[in-house]
């Protein structure tokens, strides 16, 4: 089988086909998708995506978690299978590419090599995670959280939306609790191909990212304790000002990203005074802080850095400043193999490729701290998801497929 092997295309008008034919459920009038996990919009493409797999010869099996898992044999069915796929679910004005794109490359991925009459050593797994957006139940990732345990499942089943409405009732109104055990499907590897979500492929006119880290990430709560007090009749050199407190601790996030560049970066996304009134000096705000980076001993000292910093300030402004940790995820490092297997692919295809991180969350994240694993990036329209402008080229979409069928072929044997 090597000759036609090496040769393999997709059919890129059929990916493009069933990107666009999913698209319809919860599909809205700007051209996105509103598809909140485990929705009827999600049923709906969830039973799409079982009976394309099983026409495509796959045995759909789901978990406990809503997890799918659609299997193709190999000649060596005492190999665990090679897991590829993403998410079918969107966020509430959500794009037509974030996660599905990687749901239908595994799925073309199985048809092309059903067209071909190849047959990989290792088995291949379609997988569609359970709620990697996070939007109607936090966190994000929860179907692969669960997966590789990183959380309990009974805490992820009683997690509820803004409605009350658990996780588990959730997966019963759609009949989707599956009686798979959770993590009882092993995987031997996962490859999961995803638009890029950043502007730096378009930028650069790349077809490829080859995803070689995920950022590591620091979250955190803050709160300045100054005093209020009438703005006409305060001098300057009395105030203790909370606003203009937290304005130096933003520009100092700003400051040390920009120092620790090029790959780490830090914002403050929320800022609430309490008791605002334009004629009295803010005395009191809350507000959050964050940082990014593929690299562990940089969040360490971004984060040492900051707390220094912090202490500097409230000191020479006589304010009292809280900055709590609430959260820190440590970088994720994909495997060489496998982000090896995905630039030869590339070189193969004749496709130009660069290392890259990935500064958004992936399901990918989990599955790497359980298997080999590692992601495909495509470019994506002025670098926008999450968004119904979400957009991405057939040819792009068309090239990290084919990377992903030759990565995959690579990886589960079978191919040259
Ligand atoms: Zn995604």
């Amino acid at each position: 089988m090597s000759a036609p092997a090496s040769n393999l295309t997709i059919n890129a008008d059929r990916l493009w086909s069933t990107i666009i034919e999913t698209a319809r459920f919860g599909g809205t009038d700007k051209g996105g998708v509103r598809r909140l996990t485990l929705s009827e919009e999600d049923r709906q493409v969830r039973d799409w995506f079982r009976a394309a797999c099983e026409a495509a010869g796959c045995t759909v099996t789901v978990d406990g978690l809503g997890n799918m898992f659609a299997l193709r044999p190999g000649k060596d069915m005492t190999k665990p299978p090679l897991g590829i796929g993403s998410h079918l679910d969107t966020q509430p004005t959500g794009g037509k590419f974030d996660g599905v794109l990687g749901v239908m490359a595994a799925l073309e991925v199985v048809r092309t090599l059903n067209d071909a009459g190849i047959e990989t050593d290792a088995p291949l797994c379609i997988c569609n995670w359970t709620n990697e957006e996070g939007s109607r139940f936090a966190p994000a990732m929860m179907g692969s959280a669960g997966y590789v345990a990183d959380l309990p499942v009974a805490d992820i089943l009683a997690r509820t939306d803004a409605e009350g409405v658990s996780v588990g009732t959730a997966l019963d109104a759609i009949g989707y609790r599956g009686p798979e055990e959770v993590g009882a499907q092993k995987l031997s590897g996962f490859l999961e191909l995803h638009i890029e979500q950043g502007p730096i492929l378009e930028a650069e006119g790349l077809p490829i990212g080859v995803v070689e880290h995920g950022q590591g990430i620091i979250w955190y709560d803050g709160r300045i304790t100054g005093f209020e007090s009438h703005t006409g009749s305060t001098p300057m050199h009395l105030r203790k000002d909370a606003l203009a407190t937290l304005s130096e601790i933003v520009l100092a996030i700003e400051a040390l990203a920009k120092a620790h560049g090029p790959n780490a970066v830090g914002s403050v996304g929320e800022a609430v005074i309490a008791r605002p009134s334009r004629n009295v000096i803010p005395g009191e705000i809350a507000f959050s802080g964050e940082f990014r980076t593929p690299d562990a001993g940089i969040l360490d000292a971004l984060d040492k850095a900051l707390q220094d910093k912090v202490k500097e300030i409230a000191a020479r402004r006589k304010v009292d400043v809280r900055l709590d940790t609430i959260w820190r995820k440590e970088p994720t490092h994909f495997d060489p193999v496998m982000t090896g297997a995905i630039a030869a692919a590339a070189d193969r295809l004749g496709l130009p490729h660069r290392p890259i991180v990935s500064g958004a969350g992936h399901d990918s994240f989990h599955l790497a701290t359980l298997v080999p694993t590692a992601m495909i990036f495509v470019p994506c329209k002025d670098g926008v998801s999450h968004n119904e402008l979400e957009s991405a080229k057939p040819d792009d979409c068309a090239a990290g497929t084919n990377v992903l069928l030759h990565a995959v072929l690579a990886v589960a044997g079978g191919g040259a």
